[in-house]
């Protein structure tokens, strides 16, 4: 069966210096461990196609199909605030552009595919693990709104890599609205390259941000418009409790979409200083963190931009100043939105913001599970406060918020509040510890524990009946404390 990708590839037609032409590297027995379906179907892709023997060398990158240019991009990037002037997709290789159904551009990537000339000292490869994680954890995002890379499919490569141990390998296929980092605009900044920054904004300005070309002024209208996807995609995670984990610029998309589902994880108990990632000592990148580290990648972003702006530094330096200026309010506006809408509000009112800071610190204070206090807050709009309550050791200091928060409801009844709510508040989200497990079952080659863990998760907002096993938190024994880069 002949797998047809119809590819219109741009990125490749940039400048030379923009990327590496790369051929993915042979593996031993590929072997199709989940096609998403419904997604290859939004790419205008045939599933049985890919499916089927010719398709799965494809996605395990032996064989490159017609019309395929496969690269490897060039890009810069702060990694933990360390400035490497030259990264580079050091393990995934870009098959091509598809435009898909609904008209939108994507990037479909084989990540995992073997060693490119940025690969430094990797081996440019994956574990099954990291692998596993990304789809589950990436199609979770999908389903809860949140933009997002996508995983198309995940291929057993039928080889090992070689970590601690030694652990199956995998390649996934990524799918992205662009793989355009921050760190690709630093790229041409370090090397004075204002043709090549020029160049990739107008790429970027046309394939994510047409509107800026119609601006007076395009390249500030593109600062501010990448400011403002990552203020609102910020905002998302936090109202989910998402920790992103390791938000280096070079893993912060232009287009506004969450990228390199590395350390990521959901938090369980509250606390805003929670952090996962094993190399993370400093807890830079904690859960409270995410919003100044963002503006912080944007500001990087600016500093490329500023030839673009104008020929005087200083008039350059204000406008940018001005934009990014605007980040902060763009964020909480943002999150109060979600968080208002969390608590079952549908009317603005200042005192709103003390109202949710004030549940939060409770939560904080009683290390409450971030995803079942919300969900248990629906119940309690719906007269059951039990839930909510049992969710605190001592739910004593809960009254007083409860109080406060029934007379502020009272100002808007709404009969609809508590389905509305649970329609904001997950019930399933994926745990880093049903993922941990996941993962240990795939190695071992029993795929089952994966299968049922996307099922579940595909509904996120429904209290499916005999799943509270997803739902709820780890027990003491079952707690991940530690993620890991793949
Ligand atoms: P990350 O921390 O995932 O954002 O990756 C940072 C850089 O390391 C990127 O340039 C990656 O392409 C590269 N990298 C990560 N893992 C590998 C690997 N196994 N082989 C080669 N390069 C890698
Ligand atoms: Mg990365
Ligand atoms: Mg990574």
């Amino acid at each position: 069966m002949t797998v047809h990708f119809p590819f219109d590839n741009t990125y490749s037609a940039l400048p030379e210096r923009f990327f590496r032409r790369t051929e993915p590297t042979r593996v031993a027995a590929p072997l199709l461990l989940k096609l998403n379906t419904a997604l290859a179907q939004e790419l205008g892709l045939d599933p049985d196609a890919l499916a089927s023997p010719e398709g799965v060398e494809v996605l395990a990158g032996n064989r490159v199909p017609e019309d395929a240019f496969p690269l490897a991009a060039a890009y810069a990037g702060h990694q933990f605030g360390q400035f490497v002037p030259q990264l580079g997709d050091g393990r995934a290789i870009l098959l091509g552009e598809v435009v898909d159904v609904h008209g939108q551009r994507r990037d479909i990537q084989l990540k995992g595919a073997g060693p490119t000339p940025f690969s430094r000292r990797g081996d440019g490869r994956a574990a099954i693990g990291p692998v596993l994680r990304e789809y589950i954890v990436s199609e979770a995002m999908a389903v809860l709104g949140v933009p997002t890379t996508r995983a198309l499919a995940a291929v057993a490569t039928g080889e090992h890599v070689y970590r601690e141990t030694a652990l199956p390998g995998a390649v996934l296929t990524r799918v992205a609205a662009s793989h355009i980092r921050v760190g690709t605009f630093q790229f041409f900044a370090a090397r004075g390259d204002t043709d090549g920054i020029r160049a990739l904004a107008d790429h970027a300005i046309a394939r994510h941000y047409p509107e800026a070309a119609q601006e007076v002024r395009p390249y500030p209208a593109f600062l501010s418009a990448v400011i403002a996807a990552q203020a609102k995609l910020v905002a998302q995670w936090m109202s989910l409790g998402f920790i992103h984990g390791v938000m280096n610029t070079d893993n912060c998309s232009i287009a506004g979409e969450t990228i390199d589902y590395g350390p990521c994880a959901f938090m369980d108990a509250y606390h805003p200083s929670t952090v996962f990632s094993s190399i993370d000592a400093q807890g830079r990148y904690s859960y409270a963190n995410q919003a100044p580290i963002a503006q912080w990648n944007l500001t990087r972003l600016a500093e490329t931009l500023l030839p673009l702006f104008s020929d005087d530094l200083d008039e350059a330096v204000k406008e940018a100043e001005a934009l990014l200026g605007a980040f902060k309010s763009a964020f909480e506006d943002a999150l109060i939105a979600r968080f208002r809408r969390k608590i079952g509000l549908n009317t603005e009112r200042e005192e709103d913001r003390l109202l949710v800071q004030g549940l939060l610190d409770l939560m904080a204070h009683a290390g409450a599970d971030f995803t079942l206090s919300f969900r248990a807050l629906a119940d309690a709009a719906d007269g059951d406060e039990a839930p909510l309550r049992s969710l605190f050791a001592d739910p004593e200091p809960l009254e007083g918020w409860l109080q406060r928060w029934r007379e502020r409801l009272a100002l808007e009844p709404d009969e609809t509040r508590p389905a509305a709510m649970r329609m904001v508040n997950p019930f399933v989200i994926p745990r880093n510890h049903r993922v941990e497990e996941v993962i240990q079952a795939a190695q071992q080659g029993d795929l089952a524990p994966f299968e049922t863990l996307l099922k579940v998760l595909a509904r996120p907002f429904e209290a499916q009946v005999g799943l509270d096993a997803y739902a709820n938190p780890p027990a003491l024994d079952e707690r991940v404390l530690r993620t890991f880069c793949g």
